[in-house]
Parts: structure tokens; sequence; C-alpha cells
């Protein structure tokens, strides 16, 4: 069995104990991690802070170069990347629509070179006779990154090129459910990077909580739960950190009764399903207009029925195993809940029998408001869809749930929707189309979805503070 060294100061570290991988497909190990702890915390925080004064003063040029350099790294070491990230995730090697380990590492390539090429210039406010005004973009120190278990290896990306970029060093601790390809790409970088710029502390969440505490970090980027999210940020006000939360989402799309359910169906299954419903903006509340409800949820149900789910590993399959037993307990509770409350589940709606964490792909007609699977997040192969008649007030209760990443208005009239979408409180609004990022668009939650932004211009600045310099002339 590969076992995997924590990296710190640039060379591999044992913490004198180790915990096991599960490979949520079989549930049994595939790999052994470092258990580390907060003297590992400690010393991978030193380390950074020791290689941050001659990394900061690097030019661009020279930081820019190296990122491209772990971008052409990632590429050679791909098919490798992408075995980690099935067998540590469940998603698949191709996956529904595309949407798996494949575009997982390749969505990591891609990310690093367009952040690696993002420039932070000088902004000149003033330049007049009395005096010059100039806005730069210093880096912040020691950036901590903490990452959940459905995307690790890209999630980590999001957090540490922009950091480095900028000039900051990192340390980072993925989640203990998924953390070898995140290991993986620190050894890669290591051979890169200078002894300190990037280290790497595995463990249980005690190592997170000393990583939130820690007085000599200056900023945290964290992508995970809500609850998780807040206990950072109370943790982290000893020294006032600054944050980066990248939170739980409960999206809302909305169908508006011009589309042709036929059409829309596959489109709405792929956002709502992908990566079993395990991403942060899938789509995860449909509410559809009364008039091309039963066809909607008919046609849905029937692509669930004919999903390919098993092994990520297996050619052809579309949908893996959900990452880990709790996750499918709590999927199955919240079926359970709502089947018990009169709502019809169409397809799926229980757990497969044998090794791994399979659950079938779940359609559930007649959801409703105030049932647990449309108000709470839940992070499965499951849609419950919710019929609707006034449009009014069904923005109304798209926006009635405490999470705000991202929503969705499905119509043929485009200017309609895209104004309907503007009423929507999330970070994202997409128009017939759900959950689509990209590198150069900005991408965060609102309300309790979390802090800041990610991606392009405005996430690389959250890496950042401004120092404003005035020269005067007289
Ligand atoms: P989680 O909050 O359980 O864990 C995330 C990370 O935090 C892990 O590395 C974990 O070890 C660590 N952690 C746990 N307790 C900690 C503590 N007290 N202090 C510091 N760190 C601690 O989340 P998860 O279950 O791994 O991920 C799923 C969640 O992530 C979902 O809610 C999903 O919506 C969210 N998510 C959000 C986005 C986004 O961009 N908004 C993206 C992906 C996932």
């Amino acid at each position: 069995m590969q076992v995997f060294d924590m990296i710190i100061n640039g060379q591999p570290v044992k913490a004198g104990g180790t915990f096991d991988v599960i490979n949520p497909a079989t549930g049994q190990a595939f790999a052994q991690v470092q258990a580390g702890n907060a003297t590992h915390v400690d010393a991978a925080v030193a380390a950074a802070r020791a290689a941050f004064p001659a990394w900061s003063r690097t030019s661009d040029k020279h930081r820019q170069d190296l990122l491209h350099a772990l971008g052409v790294a990632l590429e050679e070491d791909m098919p490798a990347l992408m075995e980690l990230v099935t067998k540590e995730s469940g998603k698949p090697l191709g996956g529904l629509n595309g949407i798996g380990s494949g575009m997982e590492v390749g969505g990591a390539i891609a990310w690093t070179h367009v952040t690696a090429d993002l420039e932070l210039p000088v902004e000149v406010i003033q330049d007049n006779d009395e005096a010059r005004i100039e806005v730069h973009r210093k880096p912040l120190g020691v950036v901590a990154s903490i990452t959940p278990w459905n995307w690790p290896l890209m999630i980590a990306i999001w957090h540490v090129i922009p950091a480095l970029r900028a000039g900051n060093t990192v340390v980072m601790k993925p989640s203990g459910l998924t953390p070898t390809a995140t290991l993986r790409f620190a050894e890669l970088a290591n051979r890169i990077l200078p002894p300190g710029v990037l280290n790497i502390v595995t463990g249980e969440s005690g190592v997170g909580s000393a990583i939130a505490k820690h007085p000599d970090i200056n900023k945290i980027v964290f992508t995970g739960s809500t609850p998780t999210g807040k206990n950072i940020m109370q943790n982290a006000a000893g020294n006032l950190k600054r944050l980066t939360l990248e939170l739980g989402g409960n999206d809302a799309g909305i169908v508006l009764p011009d589309v042709d359910p036929k059409v829309v169906a596959p489109k709405l299954f792929g956002v709502g399903f992908h990566n079993n419903g395990q991403t942060c903006a899938c789509l995860k509340r449909l509410y559809v207009h009364d008039s091309i409800y039963e066809e909607v949820v008919t046609e849905l149900a029937r692509i669930a029925r004919h999903t390919v789910v098993g092994d990520g590993l297996a050619e052809g399959t579309q949908l893996g195993p959900v990452q880990n037993r709790a996750q499918l307990d709590f999927v199955n509770e919240l079926v359970e809940d709502a089947r018990a409350n009169g709502a019809r589940i169409l397809s799926g709606g229980k757990a497969r029998a044998g090794n791994g964490y399979f659950y079938e792909p779940t359609v559930i007609a007649d959801a409703k408001d105030g049932m647990r699977v449309v108000d709470e997040e839940q992070f499965g192969p499951v849609l419950p869809v919710i019929r609707y008649s006034d449009i009014d007030e069904v923005i109304a209760r798209a926006n009635a749930n405490e999470n705000g990443l991202g929503g969705s208005i499905w119509s043929k009239d485009r200017a309609k929707a895209a104004a309907l979408a503007l009423q929507l409180e999330c970070g994202t609004a997409w128009v017939n189309e759900h959950g689509a990022i990209q590198p150069d668009a900005p991408f965060g939650g609102v309300k309790q979805s979390g802090l800041g932004v990610e991606f392009g211009r405005y996430g690389l600045e959250e890496y950042t503070s401004i120092q404003t310099l005035k020269v005067m002339k007289s």
C-alpha cells in the first residue's frame, strides 16, 4: 500500500503514526498518510515564514515561470493524479458529461496556467503638481489552505496557485478523507519551488483548528461546510486573519413554462447529478412550472434509471459511489424523510447492497419547501423537484434559504431569464446553465455560503493587502 509523507521545508516528514485512506468504491483502504498534529503545523508555519521574505521579493516573471512549470508537471503526471483522485473521491475517470477526475486534473492544469498569467498592476490614483498616489498590492505572508473531499485536487489548486502568484508562502491541509492527490501535487511542486514555499500537513480536524488558531498565519482560505467555516472564523479572530470562506450551497434552479421538457431535462440532470451531486454549486432544489411539471420529472427519472453507477475506475461509469459512509447515511436519511412526508420517489431512493458507498440516482417528485431534502444541503445523488405556478412567489421561495452560492433560470427567453436571475440572492446566477465556472470569472457565495471570491483578478486580490503610497511633490 502506498504511504505518503507530509512535506515541510522541502523535506518528507513522517509523524510516527499513519491513518488509512479508503476507496469509497470498495470500502477498503488503498493508501496511508501521516497522522500529523499541531507540532507539524508549527514546523510548517515556521518554514513558510522563513521562506516568505525571499519568495515575496522574487519578480512576478520568476513566479509566473515557476507556476507554469508546475502546470507542465501536473500535465505530465495526469494519469497518476487521475487515478488517485478517482480512488480517494470515488468520482469516475470520465464521468457524467465528462465531469470526472480527468476534468478535475485538467481543470487544475488550466487554472494553474491562467492564474500564473494574472497581473497585479500598480494603480495610480492621482498624479499632479501636488502629489502622486499609487496603490500597491502586497502579499500577506503565510497563507493556510484547508480543503474538502469533493474536488480535492482542483480546490487545492484554486487556493495555492493565486496565493503563490501573489508572493505568499503556503501551508496546506487536505481533507483526511481525500489527501493523496494533494500530497502528490505537493511533492511535484516541491521539485520546482524553493524549500518552505509550499508545505503540507495531514491529520484529523485537530490539525485544522491548530491552523485556524495559529498566531503566525496571516490568511486562511477554506472550502468546506458552513459550520466548519464558522468555527474557523471564530478561531481565526485571535490575530485577525484574513479569510476567504467558500462554504455550503443549496442552489435553486427555476424552470419557466416555455422550455421543451425533453430538451431541458438532460441538462438539468447533468448539473444536478455530476459527481453524485457532491459539488458545492450543483443544482440542489429544482422548481418547475406546474404546466410542464409531470413531463420534466418523468424525463428526469427516466434518465436517472439509465445512468451507469459503479466503480469510477471502470470504463463507462457515469456516477461513482458517495464519498464516505457518513454522507451516504445522511443522504438516505433525507430521502426517507421526504418519503415519509408524502413525496414520490420516482427513481432510486436506496443504497446498493454490497461493498462501496453506492446510492441510486434519486429523483423526488412532489417535494415541498419545508422538507429537509429541500431546505438542507443534501450533497448527494438526489434531486427534489418542487412545483410552482407564480414566478414572483417562486423567486421568493428560492431566496428563502440561508445559503447563497449559485442559482439558475431556465427559459427560451434569455432576456427575461437574465432579469429574473439578477433577483436571485446568490454569488453566481446562470441562465440555461448551472455551476459552470471558469478561471477568469469570480466565484463565491453570499449569505452563509461564504466570504470573498476566488478566480481571476478579483480572486487574486484576496491574497494581497493594499499599500497606498503618497509621494508629495513640493
Ligand atoms: P468539512 O467542513 O467537513 O471539512 C473541510 C475541511 O475542514 C477538511 O479538510 C477538514 O479536515 C477541515 N476541518 C474540519 N474541522 C475543522 C476545524 N474545526 N477547523 C479547521 N479545519 C477543520 O467539509 P467537507 O465535508 O469536507 O466538504 C463538503 C462541504 O464543502 C459542503 O458543504 C460543500 O458545499 C462545501 N464546498 C463548498 C465549495 C464552495 O466553493 N463554496 C466548494 C466545495 C465544497
